[in-house]
């Protein structure tokens, strides 16, 4: 259980961040839902997920790739719930296509979104984890970051950038009991894979099915409650990396 922790999930307005919110609360966690453009959508589960966990959870709309917003936002989460124990870096964004016609903004967003956004944060969050002598941080990864994956040069690139950041982190704040993982789904059923052909795919996937984002929500969960595991890149893909 995760009785009083407070967490921060950023993106946790829609497809995995959402189910990762619900996860957390489930364990007795009160959290911090991230979103940048959701409103409604944002403020509709924080209320559901505190009347039906009986915790605290509170919608912020903040942008992860301003170092100034993120800033503003962790100095936010620490007056309203005083702690902050477990940091969550869910949110992405995706601009696929091939790298010879790759327009340099569909580069950079996607860097400044998931790379930058990851740093941002944790750069955010790591004094008060400091401070707390404890806490662990959770990186949403990709399998794309660990294999490649054709049109998504700018994707993959922010994917792997997480990952030798998530080991970086590690090494540097082991010493203070901080941990750092990351998790890398494979296909999860979302918005962002909502165009996807989910016979061609799952053809592909050795459990033959893509995943739900409970599968993942249920990865994070577990690294939440470990003490023992960090630096490590936890692939929830049905075997399709192996
Ligand atoms: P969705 O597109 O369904 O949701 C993305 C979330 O990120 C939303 O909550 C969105 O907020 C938020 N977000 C986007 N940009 C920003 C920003 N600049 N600042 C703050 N929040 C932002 O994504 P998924 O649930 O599919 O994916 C979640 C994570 O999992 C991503 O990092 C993705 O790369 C990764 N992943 C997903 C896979 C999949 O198959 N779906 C596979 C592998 C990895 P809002 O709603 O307010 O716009």
């Amino acid at each position: 259980m995760l009785t009083d922790k407070v967490a921060i999930v950023t993106g946790g307005s829609r497809g995995i961040g959402e189910a990762i919110v619900r996860k957390l609360a489930s364990l007795h966690a009160n959290v911090a839902l991230v979103y940048q453009g959701s409103k409604e959508r944002a403020e509709r589960i924080a209320n559901e997920t505190a009347a039906t966990f009986g915790i605290s959870c509170v919608a912020y709309r903040t942008d992860v790739s301003s170092f100034a917003a993120t800033k503003a936002l962790v100095r936010c989460v620490r007056t309203d719930f005083g702690r902050l124990d477990i940091l969550v870096n869910n949110a992405g964004i995706t601009r696929d296509g091939l790298v010879a016609v790759m327009g340099e903004s569909d580069f950079d967003d996607v860097i400044s979104t998931n790379l930058k956004g990851t740093f941002n944060m944790i750069r955010h969050a790591a004094p008060l984890l400091l401070r707390a002598k404890g806490g662990t941080i959770i990186n949403i990864s990709s399998v794309s970051g660990v294999m490649g994956n054709p049109g998504q040069a700018n994707y993959a690139a922010s994917k792997a950038g997480i990952i030798g950041l998530t080991k970086t982190v590690a090494k540097e704040l082991a010493g203070k009991n901080i941990t750092c993982n990351a998790v890398a789904p494979g296909f999860i059923k979302t918005e962002m894979t909502q165009d996807f052909d989910n016979e061609a795919i799952s053809a592909q996937i050795p459990l033959r099915r893509m995943g739900s984002v409970d599968d993942v929500a249920d990865a994070v969960a577990f690294l939440a409650t470990s003490s023992y595991i960090t630096g490590e890149t936890l692939k929830v893909d049905g075997g399709i990396a192996m």
